[in-house]
């Protein structure tokens, strides 16, 4: 494990310590192009720079054998786990989300469940014609657009599937989150460096605005764009007229009903509701829990760190956390308050004038099904419950709330046909039964990892053979062996 210098822990406690000090709502500005005096490789100021650097990385992969390729994405395993606390330090203080133990633990999930080069087979056809040859080809230079909850896991993860499928990579991280998006993209390179691959493999840029994603978007060295973010930027790209993976927006609802284990669900959904303050896509959002089990649910949602708020004071809640905003053509509506996005539930429960302990990790509420927290996807630990009559019901609703995003939904039951119906219906790209959430991601559960859940255009939990093209070679009539 590479140890963090007296000095990098000194730059990092400050920064954290400045943040904490004005109230945990703001953010530490950082470098984007340097980290405790050492210049990040890969970073630039241009975008067609950026994109020409990223092309000569992508040669270099394709010229490049697939063990070198695995030797490159073993040592960003490595070096990930040996700086992820370095690198959850920095996300946390950065953005102002989020939190440290919770990162820490999702760049380890990225750096050991990401899957590389064993993730592109080829197929083979043959017949009374011949042979037919069907590989997966890298598609050239990916242009990926990151976001502010998981910066660097984005980045990293990324990398590895996007690398071993043999292309190269440019970033457009997001604004909010550049310097630990940077640093994710120096680790790769230096990783890149040590394991004998080229100085630069993957780029960024030091100031990300939406005019250089718009150059990325039209760039003709770009041949597939990747996108993980809200249903904006993923609207965007899509519109590019590029081959394009959308990983956009969810609000995962979660059923409840009277055959689960009750202290279980209560205990699992709340782990996964505050797991990182909320900010994976994929974390409970609101619940639909039977009336006859609703009570025992909080009661045991309170044991595993839940603070109950009135009704009352959840509309005065709902007031400071989504704001109204009216766009250009004079439509309003509400958008989450980015100060409140990811922040510790004693953070959020001071603003309405309630202190609680730090030990509280979430806060919840009795609302009906209009309320703007079981409408809006909030990214914070606040958790709404809906109390419903029968599946009938609960299934209907949950499906609403869901708003047709085909992201995440969960449910704990052990009947079998409610399990079944609700998963039919919901039409999610993951759906975790009977734990928490980041199971659904393989943190818990079995199956690979991903931070870029493309539900919109298909590819679902993205690996490395999403990042690639087939392409066919026929042998006609030899080169069969029997
Ligand atoms: P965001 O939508 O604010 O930003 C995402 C990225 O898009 C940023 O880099 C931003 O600068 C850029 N961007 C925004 N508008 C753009 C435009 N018009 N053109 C080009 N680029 C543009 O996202 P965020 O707040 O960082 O992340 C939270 C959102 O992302 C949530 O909605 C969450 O559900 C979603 N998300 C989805 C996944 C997934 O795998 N499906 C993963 C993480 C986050």
């Amino acid at each position: 494990m590479a140890q963090i210098t007296e000095n990098e822990i000194k730059t990092i406690v400050e920064k954290v310590i400045g943040a904490m000090q004005s109230g945990s709502t703001s953010k530490a500005t950082w470098d984007s192009t340097q980290y405790n005096g050492r210049k990040l490789i890969g970073v630039y100021s241009d975008m067609n720079e950026a994109i020409d650097a990223a092309n000569k990385g992508y040669k270099a992969v394709r010229d490049m054998s697939v063990e070198k390729r695995e030797k490159i994405i073993t040592e960003i395993r490595r070096l990930t786990i040996a700086e992820a606390p370095i690198m959850a330090e920095i996300g946390v203080a950065e953005t102002g989300m989020g939190r440290v133990e919770h990162k820490k633990l999702k760049h380890i999930l990225v750096a050991n469940k990401t899957p590389g080069t064993e993730d592109i087979v080829s197929n083979a056809k043959t017949g009374d014609d011949g042979l037919t040859l069907i590989e997966m080809a890298p598609f050239g230079v990916v242009g990926a657009i990151t976001p502010s909850t998981n910066p660097s896991e984005t980045v990293i993860c990324n990398s590895i599937g996007m690398i071993a499928a043999g292309n190269g990579v440019v970033f457009n991280p997001h604004p909010n989150a550049i310097a630990t998006s940077n640093y994710a993209v120096d680790l790769v390179n230096r990783a890149s460096k040590a394991a004998g691959g080229p100085d630069v493999l993957v780029c960024s840029m030091d100031k990300p605005t939406l005019d250089s994603a718009a150059i990325m978007q039209s760039h003709p060295l770009i041949k597939l764009l990747v996108c993980t973010g809200g249903p904006g930027v993923v609207k965007a790209v899509l519109s590019s007229g590029k081959k394009a993976i959308g990983a956009g927006a969810g609000n995962p609802p979660v059923i409840v009903d009277d055959t689960a284990d009750i202290a279980k669900a209560a205990k699992d959904i709340i782990d996964g509701c505050t797991f990182d303050n909320n900010l994976p896509c994929i974390a409970e959002k609101e619940v639909f829990a039977f009336r006859n089990i609703a009570d025992e649910l909080i009661s045991g949602m309170k044991k595993a760190g839940s603070y109950m708020i009135t009704p009352e004071q959840a509309d005065a809640l709902a007031k400071i956390v989504l704001q109204e905003k009216t766009n250009k053509a004079g439509k309003t509506s509400k958008v989450v308050n980015r100060d409140c996005v990811g922040r510790n539930a004693d953070v959020i429960l001071k603003m309405i004038g309630i202190e609680v302990s730090k030990d509280i990790r979430c806060i919840i509420c009795e609302v009906p099904f209009e309320h703007d927290f079981v409408q809006h996807e909030l990214m914070m630990p606040i958790l709404p419950i809906v109390r419903v009559d029968n599946i009938d019901q609960a299934v209907e609703l949950a499906v609403k709330a869901e708003h047709g995003c085909r992201h995440t939904a969960h449910m704990h039951s052990k009947n079998i046909d409610n399990l079944s119906k609700f998963a039919k219906a919901v039409e999610t790209t993951i759906f975790v039964k009977n734990a928490p959430s980041y199971a659904g991601i393989g943190f818990g559960g079995e199956g690979h990892t991903t931070f870029t859940i493309a539900g919109p255009t298909g590819e679902g939990i993205t690996s490395a053979r999403s990042f690639t093209r087939q392409r066919r070679c026929v042998l006609a009539d030899s080169f069969r062996i029997i």
